[in-house]
């Protein structure tokens, strides 16, 4: 890009720094909780109004019959495009709204949006509405620079990703608003670090085993069958056997961080027997034999798994201790499924990202990808659209924690980052070639 707009690009940008700390402050100050889905319609209209200042078209869409929806809890979101001079390619960026539970040890108001030292703290300040932000007053500062882009621009606030998404990004998905005739290249602005690609998330297949046994008298217990005890079988078969496999298991995705490199499981809950005692309760329990033992497993798959491959080797061991364990019986119930997703490190919006952090920061992109996921899994298989990463500002590890925040300086890193790449993608050659 020639060196005068390049510079009317950086002062378009540092001239909204203010403007993006107080659209962050704004985000965060209304409190899209999730659960239960609060506020969506109030920050889907605050959004509106502002990308239609911008020469947005924009569309409130509410996920009707989604997970949580009601109308007490509306999973409302917003979509807004803005067509270029000419034909050419559409670049989205999607964040979603919504955000997690407060929880305990705070010692900042968290829907204040407290500026203190170059930061911004409040609930969603990295996880990420400080991403969302960004890509708004990017988005500003190119349209403002190059009024004549080729090709469309779309952001969206999306609903319930915390939860899911089904209520948001998969429900525009299957609206047609991520098809690839539509849309071409997709950035998820979530916190995954200002100088990283983040090209994708493992699977996850969550389900509930349950072991049965037989009611008895807790005195006579050879009289009845005890489920806890089947349900050690598999513990025990799970450690000795499933947990090596899977550590041994090494994936070309590049996690981070390096434990999640492999497949794993956590073992969410376990339940057998009578209810446990409420807190205060002095009645003493009853004697009896335990005819039901349950747990809920998580288990976090990689690009070379498949369901199929994840599920049957559980099934298998379970069916090994059927045939070998006298009385031993089980149900499985899955709960929940969802895809890894990878795009190609030499996809057009990777490369063109990782481009942009160089010639932005000066350093190498490093590739990684997500442990847990996020709403590139909808994108990837209601959309069929390939061409998707997240990079946005904020550390994945100050998600979800008290006192999180999101550091301005990051914020304009990533925005800089972020308008460098709409300038490659929605220019023609001329103003982008290698002229500086
Ligand atoms: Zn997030």
């Amino acid at each position: 890009m020639p060196q005068t707009q390049h510079a009317a690009l950086t002062e378009a940008l540092h001239a909204r720094r203010d403007d993006l700390i107080a659209l962050t402050q704004d985000l965060i100050r209304i409190p899209t909780l999730n659960p239960p889905g609060e506020n969506y319609r109030d920050i889907c209209e605050y959004l509106d109004r502002r990308l239609r200042r911008m020469g947005f078209e924009t569309q409130l869409i509410r996920a009707y019959g989604t997970p949580g929806d009601c109308d007490a809890y509306p999973r409302w979101n917003v979509v807004s495009r803005r067509e270029g001079k000419r034909p050419g390619d559409c670049v989205h960026f999607t964040s979603h709204i919504d955000v997690v539970d407060v929880g305990a040890g705070w010692t900042v108001d968290p829907f204040g949006g407290l500026l203190r030292d170059g930061k911004i703290y409040g609930r969603g300040a990295c996880d990420m509405k400080g991403g969302l932000a960004a890509s708004i007053v990017a988005v500003e500062a190119f349209l403002e620079t190059f009024p004549d882009f080729a090709g469309a621009i779309e952001i969206s606030g999306t609903a319930d990703e915390e939860s899911g998404g089904y209520g948001g990004v998969a429900y525009l998905a299957e609206k047609g608003f991520f098809s690839p005739e539509r849309v071409q290249h997709v950035i998820i602005p979530e916190p995954l670090q200002k100088d990283r690609v983040c090209l994708g998330h493992r699977g996850g297949w969550w389900a509930e085993i349950e072991t049965f046994g037989e009611i008895a008298h807790g005195s006579m217990p050879f009289l009845g069958d005890c489920a806890v005890r089947h349900m050690g079988a598999v513990l025990d078969v799970f450690e000795d056997r499933l947990f090596p496999a899977m550590a041994a298991r090494r994936t070309d995705m590049p996690v981070v961080p390096e434990g999640a490199r492999s497949s794993t499981m956590n073992i969410n809950s376990i339940h057998g027997g009578q209810p446990e005692q409420q807190p205060g309760s002095t009645a003493l329990p009853s004697h009896c034999v335990p005819d039901s033992c349950r747990i809920v497993i998580d288990r976090r798959y990689l690009v070379e798994e498949t369901r199929d491959s994840v599920q049957a080797e559980i099934t298998d061991l379970l069916d090994g201790l059927k045939r070998d364990r006298p009385n031993f019986d089980y149900a499985m119930k899955e709960l929940n499924h969802v895809i890894p997703s990878m795009t190609d490190r030499d996809a057009p919006i990777a490369r063109t990202v990782a481009a942009a952090i160089e010639s932005v920061m000066g350093k190498t992109a490093e590739f990684v990808a997500s442990p847990g996921s996020y709403d590139q899994k909808h994108i990837d298989r209601i959309g069929k659209l390939k061409n998707c990463v997240a990079y946005g500002p904020g550390l994945l590890e100050l998600a979800h924690k008290p006192d999180e925040y999101v550091g301005v300086d990051d914020m304009m890193d990533s925005a800089a980052v972020m308008a460098q790449s709409l300038v490659s993608l929605l220019l023609p050659a001329t103003i982008n070639g290698e002229t500086n």
